[in-house]
């Protein structure tokens, strides 16, 4: 009951990459790095078991951005071909590969990454992959004419790519959908058929990390602009309740989303976001709890896993910690109450 998890990364150790960064070089190559990526990873997964996190992912350390991970695997998308566009509705400029061709898996993509991962730990293991609607946006198309039709694509690989990774051992696959609370239309349009494509069949758990980004300062001043109370999900909660998805990530701690709206995801499992990462203060175990208990009001204990907002990478490595800590302690809290 309250099994905790977090949305996916980790900050990086400062020997691998640049710290509090996104897109951060990596520090090491070669053999060196292949190495240095496994034992970051180990250090990920102490540092989870240790703060008590039940759920464990490899906090991301192999990949340098989240999207990119999955993308540069893929024959059809030109790396050569970097275009700068305004992403997630122009709220930031990214530097992106041009899809000149169809779109094939090259082959495996991140099963190295779980076997070693489910190697190293005896918990039960998350992975993430970035979903359709977020790679669609984060990618310049030369090739599809249409973002539903480049979504759909994407959508069909992913699902070869979870399909494999499920039967190494993966328990949970999340799809991480950031753009589902920027283009409301294109989810109803197009966004939940291109999700229920990429878990169709899967033999482990799915869930859908949906967020308002990383703790960044073009995030928090976009923030600003949303208003008193933030009602995307509002729209796309009963999309995903009637979906294929089995979880929903969101962000509740210092949010200006109303806990109700959780209400609206019928019988999902929802992942609660109990630890703000764009704050740099650790939340304390009390104020975890405060908002698992919220939280219980409109959804059962038993469907309720205590998380993060968002991915930690861009954040301080021990605040991070801190934070873990606070995530598994709060739970426990609750958990105590409930026995
Ligand atoms: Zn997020």
């Amino acid at each position: 009951m309250l099994d905790t998890t977090i949305a996916g990364s980790l900050p990086k150790p400062a020997w691998l990459a640049a710290p509090k960064a996104l897109w951060a070089p990596w520090r090491l190559e070669g053999a060196a790095l292949d190495e240095g990526k496994r034992d970051a990873v180990r250090l990920a997964l102490r540092d989870q078991e240790e703060a008590g996190i039940d759920i464990v992912t490899d906090g991301e350390q192999t990949r340098r951005h989240f999207v990119w991970g999955f993308v540069e695997q893929l024959d059809g998308v030109d790396f050569s071909k970097m275009v700068t566009i305004g992403i997630r509705a122009d709220r930031y400029k990214a530097d992106v590969p041009t899809v000149t061709a169809p779109l094939r898996r090259r082959g495996p993509i991140h099963a190295d990454e779980v076997r070693f991962l489910r190697g190293e730990t005896r918990r039960p293991v998350k992975f993430t992959i970035p979903g359709p609607m977020t790679i669609a946006d984060t990618i310049h198309d030369a090739h599809y004419g249409s973002r539903a039709k480049l979504g759909m694509a994407l959508a069909a690989l992913i699902n070869e790519e979870a399909r494999e990774l499920a039967a190494l051992g993966v328990d949970v696959i999340q799809l991480d959908e950031p753009a589902f609370n920027v283009y409301m239309d294109e989810v109803r349009d197009w966004g939940i058929a291109a999700l229920d494509r990429a878990v169709k069949g899967l033999a482990c758990k799915t869930a859908v990390h949906i967020c308002y980004g990383y703790g960044i300062k073009a995030n928090t001043d976009w923030k600003k602009t949303l208003g008193g109370e933030w009602r995307q999900y509002e729209q796309t909660f009963p999309l995903l309740a009637a979906s294929r998805i089995g979880g929903v990530s969101l962000e509740c701690a210092n949010s200006r989303v109303p806990m109700s709206l959780i209400g609206l995801l019928g019988g999902k499992d929802v992942l609660v976001g109990a630890i703000d990462v764009a704050s740099d203060r650790a939340e304390t175990a009390a104020e975890v709890a405060a908002v698992i208990r919220e939280a219980m009001k409109h959804v059962k204990a038993s469907q309720i896993f205590p998380c993060t907002n968002c991915g930690m990478v861009p954040l301080d490595r021990e605040l991070a910690r801190a934070k873990l800590r606070a995530l598994g302690a709060g739970a426990a809290l609750v958990r105590r109450e409930l026995a």
